[in-house]
């Protein structure tokens, strides 16, 4: 086995994942131990997995044989953390047992701690592991490029909605305290990050577990008049705690980005009433109007699964008809997939996989359509954009993003054609081009 201490990593998944991969790194740091891109050079594999579906669940663990085979070259130490682990441990360690050591969520500011008998050679921990939720941040390790962090407000979920695992796999919420959150980010500010986006399984509910009622507005008021990043995103919101108090505060904000990502999920009565979301047809579509009325320019996202049980063709019919009168500027389409263990699969009238599948194409085709007109808006337009670094199209381009666009390119990019600029600069951008989903543009007179 290699003795560099010398980490190898592969977070799947999710933002909030990628956030519980930088704590298992800082922890890892604070006894010596390094990152690095080279697999065969490390003395541990780690990869924090995914369960939320059964293809996140298949990469999961087509990563981990294909890490037990560079185990198997290297005898490195193979830990496997996360959702896939709390999902269904026993069958996995069975199935498994080249992985040296098993750690679900909830664990991994510990996991130097878990790890230390293996790194002696020891056969590894005999008790059971105690559960940390998210604690004080001071071993995070970035991996991204410094300009933009994540940071986790809350962990787990309350909710019941009844095609999702997630409160199954990471529990009911638990949020962290606003003084812990805010120095976190003041933290960030001063390492340089320009932009923190917040994150929660549903920050629409922040504070409700800790301080007996939602607190979201109020922290958001708290961050702005810190010494904060000059973006700060949230991503996502539950329709049911997407309130008048929030959308005010978002709109009066400097700093908080007019940008709100609504996953609604499906639009029809009893299919919102199935799936357990607390709201119907008419206030999700009041809630749309308000959020445009209270916040204009706002940048909208949603997220729909389609073929949940009980859809019919009108429901569909219906769904795209909602879509094309809400002109969302971007939206994500799932198929369902029936998870184990839920409210949702048990249901009768499931819709058959293939009909699914086409829905979500032609969802998606749809989108492309609107989103192709709507982004036609913003020719001739100077924007603001964060510069991320030369882009991967080619070296000719940089990239870049906008207000209204997230991290991980979910929303596009803004490449940019002419202009000199540097990763993490934030300036202006006029915009000369516009395509499906993304824009190009050149450095703009900046005085
Ligand atoms: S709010 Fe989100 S994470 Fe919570 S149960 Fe519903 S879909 Fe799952």
């Amino acid at each position: 086995m290699p003795n560099k201490k010398l980490v190898y990593v592969v977070s799947l998944g999710c933002p909030k994942n990628l956030v519980d991969t930088e704590t298992m790194l800082g922890s890892l740091a604070d006894v010596g131990y390094k990152p690095t891109s080279e697999p065969k050079e490390a003395d541990i594999l780690l990869i924090n997995t995914c369960g939320f579906l059964l293809s996140s669940r298949q990469e999961s663990i087509d990563t981990i044989l294909e890490l037990a085979d560079i185990k198997a070259e290297t005898g490195a130490l193979l830990v496997v953390v996360g959702c896939l682990v709390e999902h269904n441990e026993a069958e996995l360690k069975e199935a498994l047992p080249e992985v040296d050591e098993w750690v679900g969520v909830g664990r991994y500011s510990k996991l130097a701690a878990i790890l230390e008998p293996r790194l002696k050679g020891k056969k590894g921990r005999d008790k059971a592991l105690p559960y940390y939720a998210i604690g004080p941040d001071e071993a995070r390790l970035l991996s991204g490029k410094g300009y933009a962090a994540y940071v986790k407000i809350a962990e787990g979920c309350s909710m019941d909605c009844a095609f999702c695992k997630i409160p199954q796999i990471r529990g009911r919420q638990i949020s962290r305290p606003m003084e812990e959150i805010r120095d976190e980010v003041a933290r960030l500010a001063a390492s340089g990050v320009k932009e923190v986006t917040m994150i929660a399984q549903n920050l629409s509910a922040y504070g409700s577990d800790l301080y007996g009622r939602g607190k979201l507005p109020e922290l958001l008021k708290m961050l702005d008049n810190s010494a904060s990043p000059p973006w700060l995103r949230l991503l996502y919101l539950y329709p049911l705690g997407c309130t008048v108090e929030l959308l005010e505060t978002i709109a009066a904000s400097s700093r908080i980005l007019p940008y709100i990502d609504l996953p609604l999920q499906t639009i029809s009565d009893h299919l919102l009433k199935d799936m357990r979301r607390h709201i119907g047809e008419k206030r999700t579509r009041e809630l749309v109007k308000r959020i445009r009325d209270i916040i204009p320019g706002v940048t909208l996202r949603s997220t729909f699964i389609v073929g949940l049980p009980g859809e019919t063709e009108d429901d569909f019919n219906k769904l795209c008809d909602f879509v094309a009168e809400s002109s969302f500027d971007h939206l994500g389409v799932f198929a369902f997939s029936p998870e184990e263990g839920t409210l949702a699969a048990t249901l009768p009238n499931q819709v058959p996989a293939k009909v699914a599948e086409k829905r979500a194409k032609k969802l998606m085709n749809l989108q492309k359509k609107l989103s192709r007109q709507k982004l036609k808006n913003y020719l001739h337009q100077k924007l603001e954009v964060l510069v991320e670094g030369v882009s991967e199209e080619s070296d000719l381009l940089l990239s870049a993003r906008h207000k209204g666009q997230a991290p991980d390119g979910i929303d596009g990019l803004v490449y940019i054609n002419e202009g000199q600029a540097n990763e993490g600069d934030l300036l202006n951008v006029e915009i000369v081009k516009t395509g499906d989903y993304d824009l190009v543009g050149r450095i703009a007179d900046n005085d």
